[in-house]
């Protein structure tokens, strides 16, 4: 596996990997990795291009009292990983080297990102965004692989990459999970004994309406009061928000059907998780 930190290596690496004529293959993430950036590695991989992997702890998409000071990095750990499922080339620029002093220009989605996480976190997606763009721009790949876990930022860089005209076919990923449900995220770690368990409000309120759509109730404000009964359960957890959203415009919808979606954000102690369910398929 080739490593770059400098825009000026990934530039030489990547020019030497392209001769061999191979598409490129982009998962972006911000490290600290698990299996569910792993499965993401794997998905990529199966496309048998060159397979690129960034890693950068974005600083842009943190606000300022956000966790981008404490955000867990373990980059000796990951390379090893990442070499082991076979990555051609690790990106794991340091912060100057993608924000430069004086750095001002944003790439902000003016409506969707308005909703959901980014009305709790301003600036956020705009950060997001902004990076994203650098990597398409910096590595120009064929495809790049997102989670599904985190579905507000999926669907903004499937438009990005379409209202942009970037050129890159962007693939989603199942959301990977612990055995007891809970979504694998690198924030998992900060969560302290007692809060573990408090976690998990996220898939079971998920999975309670899973279970009273599956019975057929379709509306949203029905729904929400099955979530909010298993939320009851769960003490610690405090609900940031829960939304019942079209899978085409993720805006708020008062019937469910298939292929929208279920987003619902919770704090438990410090830490912030995320989690959805897309109607009609499995958790
Ligand atoms: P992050 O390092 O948290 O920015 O995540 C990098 C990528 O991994 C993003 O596209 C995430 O959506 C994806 N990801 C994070 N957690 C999971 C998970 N549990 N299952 C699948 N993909 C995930």
């Amino acid at each position: 596996m080739k490593k770059a930190t400098r825009l000026q290596d990934l530039k030489k690496t990547l020019q030497a990997l392209r001769r061999s004529g191979k598409p490129v293959c982009l998962v972006p993430t911000m490290g600290f990795l698990h299996e569910g950036h792993l499965s993401l590695v794997r998905a990529a991989r199966r496309k048998k291009g060159i397979l690129v992997v960034s890693l950068y702890v974005n600083p842009l998409q943190f606000g300022p009292k956000e966790d981008y000071k404490h955000y867990p990095r373990n980059l000796a750990r990951d390379a090893r990983l990442l070499q082991n499922e076979g990555v051609d080339l690790l990106f794991a620029p340091g912060s100057k080297e993608m924000v430069r002093p004086g750095f001002s220009v944003r790439v902000t989605e003016s409506d969707v990102s308005r909703l959901w996480c980014g009305a709790q976190r301003q600036g956020h997606f705009t950060g997001v965004l902004t990076v994203v763009s650098q990597l398409f721009h910096l590595i120009r790949p064929q495809t790049a692989y997102f989670g599904q876990k985190d579905f507000q930022q999926l669907f903004l860089i499937r438009k990005l990459a379409q209202e942009l005209f970037y050129g890159v076919e962007i693939k989603g990923v199942k959301t990977v999970r612990e055995a007891d449900g809970l979504a694998l995220s690198s924030r998992n770690v900060y969560l302290k004994k007692g809060e573990r368990q408090q976690a998990l409000v996220l898939v079971h309120g998920l999975a309670a309406v899973q279970e009273a759509y599956r019975q057929g109730e379709k509306r949203s404000a029905h729904l929400k009061k099955v979530f909010y009964r298993v939320a009851k359960g769960f003490p610690l957890a405090k609900l940031q928000y829960l939304g019942f959203a079209s899978g085409e415009t993720l805006k708020p919808v008062e019937v469910l059907k298939k292929g929208d979606v279920v987003l619902a954000a919770t704090t438990v102690g410090k830490t912030r998780l995320i989690d959805n369910w897309i109607a009609g398929g499995a958790l």
